[in-house]
């Protein structure tokens, strides 16, 4: 199986967020790790760009567009975009979206594209919580979308901590590198 990360950025940002793909390519090996550790599956991994034009308001890019192009491209694999505009509508308590083999966020454009603290705690965290969605609606886990969001309520309001990994992958104490949300309370029925 495929998970396929499509770092969505306009023509006119054309070479000016490398660093941030850059930092996308790290972030699809982390979670290819995380994912096996965390629900038994192996996914490969790949990372593009797709460059977007300006359209008149009534041809925006949105999420249905964005679902068709996960369709025309393979329906079978796991299209992940990261993207500079939030989903129209959306059931989640984040600015993301998620369907089968589906899966969009509002990548925050950060004001220095070397701070990796802030990708983790504002895009990498916002990942982890669209991947759980519909990874543990593929392992038949029943309260997909509720234990996603119960647990997302506590990381903010109830100060449950986000779970933080450096830049090896390995579990932090310090600064992030890359952020997840923590699901160590669910029961999940590995093979
Ligand atoms: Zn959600």
């Amino acid at each position: 199986m495929l998970l396929h990360f499509i770092f969505v950025i306009k023509d006119t940002d054309l070479g000016k967020r490398d660093k941030e793909f850059e930092y996308v390519k790290q972030m699809a090996n982390f979670y290819q790790k995380w994912i096996k550790e965390k629900f038994s599956i192996e996914f490969d991994i790949k990372c593009d760009e797709m460059i977007t034009k300006p359209r008149k308001f009534f041809q925006r890019l949105d999420t249905h567009s964005l679902a068709q192009d996960h369709k025309q491209r393979d329906k079978d694999t796991y299209h992940f975009y990261l993207c500079h505009f939030r989903p129209l509508w959306t059931d989640c308590t984040c600015e993301g979206y998620h369907a089968e083999n589906f899966g969009m966020i509002k990548w925050v454009i950060p004001e220095d594209p070397n701070n990796t603290t802030f990708l983790a705690q504002r895009n990498c965290v916002v990942v982890s919580h669209e991947l759980c969605h519909e990874l543990l609606r593929q392992v038949k886990y029943k309260r997909y979308i509720e234990d996603v969001h119960d647990i997302w309520t506590q990381h903010y309001f109830n100060d449950l901590s986000f779970e933080n990994y450096d830049q090896h992958f390995e579990k932090t104490l310090e600064e992030p590198f890359f952020q997840t949300i923590d699901i160590s309370s669910f029961t999940l029925n590995k093979n």
